[in-house]
């Protein structure tokens, strides 16, 4: 979810985030403004799928956060803000519709119905599922 590295748990993700933010101190990103550590705003920001991945924007800088089903917490590493990080309810039947799709065509934005998706799968054929999305 972070930089190269698969990471496996939320513990190894947010290390990561840690670790970027020591980073930050010593390269002062813009973003950051001039801070090294994260700020937990405690605002709540809705997941969205794009291009396979479970992301949200950012509302302090726009930058994409990605997110991941086991994490109820997201990163902007572009500004070092924290967010709580809401997934749909019906997540799982997103998710469902979504990998009968190519990878590239993996795309849902909030408020879209999943029969919406069902609809649009079955006008191209698509029926069989193939492979999972990130942060799923
Ligand atoms: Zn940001």
């Amino acid at each position: 979810m972070v930089g190269r590295r698969h990471h496996e748990t939320v513990g190894d993700v947010e290390a990561a985030w840690a670790a970027y933010a020591r980073k930050a101190a010593q390269e002062k990103p813009v973003g950051w403004d001039g801070r090294h550590r994260l700020l937990d705003t405690g605002d709540t920001v809705p997941a969205y799928v794009s291009d396979n991945r479970w992301v949200a924007d950012c509302p302090a800088c726009q930058g994409g956060i990605a997110c991941w089903s086991q994490n109820p917490r997201g990163a902007c590493l572009d500004c070092g803000r924290i967010y709580q990080i809401a997934f749909p309810e019906d997540r799982q039947e997103i998710e469902a519709v979504l990998v009968q799709r190519p990878t590239q065509n993996r795309h849902w934005f909030v408020g879209d119905p999943v029969d919406m998706l069902i609809a649009e799968n079955i006008e191209h054929g698509l029926t069989e599922p193939v492979g999972r999305l990130e942060g799923s």
